[in-house]
């Protein structure tokens, strides 16, 4: 076990780490991985800030129906995968837009 790894955020079991990888270009990121019930997640970013600068550019005119569509593939897939009753977490969608919608 690795004693330095964090507790889950959702079930506060042991994790164990995934991966590593760049976030960004260049910041590095660990991601862990519950072993209880499979949350994937990075712990105290430092790239939060430089990541939500710029969330939205002016210029993109299709973000919001960028996540309609990606709202739309996500719940039919949740829907063929897990059933009707299926709960969707989106954890970092940024701007919130598919929580709203779905
Ligand atoms: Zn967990």
């Amino acid at each position: 076990m690795d004693s330095h790894a964090p507790k889950c955020k959702i079930c506060h079991h042991q994790t164990k780490k995934a991966f590593d990888t760049k976030v960004i270009y260049f910041h590095k990121a660990i991601f862990y991985k519950c072993e209880h019930c499979g949350f994937l997640a990075t712990y105290n970013p430092d790239w939060l800030n430089e990541a939500y600068t710029q969330a939205i550019n002016a210029t993109d005119t299709g973000i919001l129906i960028r996540n309609h569509y990606f709202c739309a593939i996500t719940a039919t897939l949740s829907v063929l995968f897990f059933g009707k009753k299926a709960n969707i977490l989106d954890m970092g969608g940024g701007v919130w837009h598919p929580c709203k919608t779905a």
